[in-house]
C-alpha cells in the first residue's frame, strides 16, 4: 500500500454524508426520536465507530445509511448518491454491488455451508459460477476458514462464524462494509480476532468500514468515533496520527 492513503488530497469525498437527519418513529401515539438532527461525514478507507448505549439510534442510524430506512427529515448521501433520489431497485443495487454487512447474530443461513453462505450475495448478483466460487475460495482463505468451507455453522465456533460472514461480505468487493455489533456475541479475545480482521480488511482490501457498537476495544480500535446520546451525536474523536480531512 502506498503511503498516500493515509494522506488525503483536499478534493476527496466522504463516502457517507449525512446531512441534518431525523428518524422519528410513531409507536402507539408516542414519537420516538430515534435519530435526532445527525450530521457527519464517513471518510474512506477508514475504520470509524458510531458508539453509544443500547437505544441510543446506532442501528437505525446504519439502516438510514443502508437504504434500508428511510429518514423522516434530512439527506444520506452514499457514495455520492442521494438516497432520497433512488427507488428500491436503485437502493437494491447500490447495496449488492457496492455495500457489506456483518451483523452481531452472523446472519448465516442454518442449512448452508460456509463456503455456500460466503457465495449467496454472488449468485444473487448472477455471477457465473466459475468466478463465484474463485472469489468465495479467495475469501475464505483471507479470513482462514479454507479447511472449514464445508461445515455448516452449527458446526463452526461463533467466531468462525463471524469469519464465514466477514468472508462473504468481502466476497461482494464492497466499497463500504457496515458492520452492527460485530463483537456482541463473542468474549473479549474471540472478539479482539474479529477486530484485527475487520482492521485488515481496511488496511488490505481499502474497505470503508462503519462499525456501530458499544464494545470499548472497538472504540479503542476505531479510527474515528462518534458518540450517539438519545439519537444526538453528541461528540467525535479522531485518533491520533489519522488523517481526516478540515482538521
Ligand atoms: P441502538 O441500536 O443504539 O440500540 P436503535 O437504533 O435500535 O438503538 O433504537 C433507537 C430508538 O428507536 C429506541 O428507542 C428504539 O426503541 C426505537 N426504535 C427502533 N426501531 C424502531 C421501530 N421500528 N419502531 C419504533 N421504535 C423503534
Ligand atoms: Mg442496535
Amino acid at each position: 500500500m502506498s503511503s498516500e492513503t493515509h494522506g488525503y488530497s483536499s478534493s476527496l469525498e466522504p463516502v457517507v454524508r449525512l446531512e441534518g437527519v431525523h428518524r422519528v418513529y410513531h409507536l402507539a401515539g408516542e414519537d420516538i426520536h430515534a435519530i435526532n438532527d445527525v450530521t457527519l461525514d464517513i471518510w474512506p478507507q477508514r475504520m470509524t465507530a458510531i458508539v453509544g448505549r443500547s437505544g441510543s439510534g446506532k442501528t437505525t442510524l446504519l439502516n438510514l445509511i443502508a437504504g434500508l430506512d428511510k429518514p423522516t427529515q434530512g439527506t444520506v448521501w452514499v457514495l455520492g448518491r442521494n438516497l432520497n433520489q433512488l427507488d428500491e431497485r436503485d437502493l437494491l443495487a447500490l447495496r449488492l454491488h457496492k455495500l457489506g454487512f456483518v451483523f452481531q447474530s452472523f446472519g448465516l443461513m442454518p442449512l448452508l455451508s460456509a463456503r455456500e453462505n460466503v457465495g449467496v450475495p454472488l449468485r444473487m448478483r448472477g455471477l457465473p459460477p466459475a468466478e463465484r466460487e474463485a472469489r468465495v475460495d479467495e475469501a475464505l482463505a483471507w479470513v482462514g476458514l479454507t479447511d472449514r468451507a464445508h461445515h455448516r455453522p452449527y458446526e463452526l465456533s461463533g467466531g468462525e462464524q463471524q469469519r464465514v460472514a466477514i468472508a462473504r461480505a468481502l466476497a461482494e468487493d464492497p466499497e463500504l462494509v457496515l458492520a452492527d455489533e460485530p463483537t456482541g456475541q463473542l468474549d473479549t479475545r474471540t472478539g479482539r480476532r474479529i477486530l484485527e480482521l475487520l482492521r485488515r480488511m481496511v488496511e488490505e482490501r481499502g474497505v470503508t468500514l462503519v462499525i456501530v457498537t458499544h464494545d470499548p476495544q472497538v472504540m479503542a480500535e476505531a479510527d474515528i468515533v462518534h458518540e450517539l446520546r438519545d439519537g444526538r451525536l453528541v461528540g467525535t474523536r479522531v485518533k491520533e496520527g489519522v488523517g481526516v480531512p478540515g482538521r
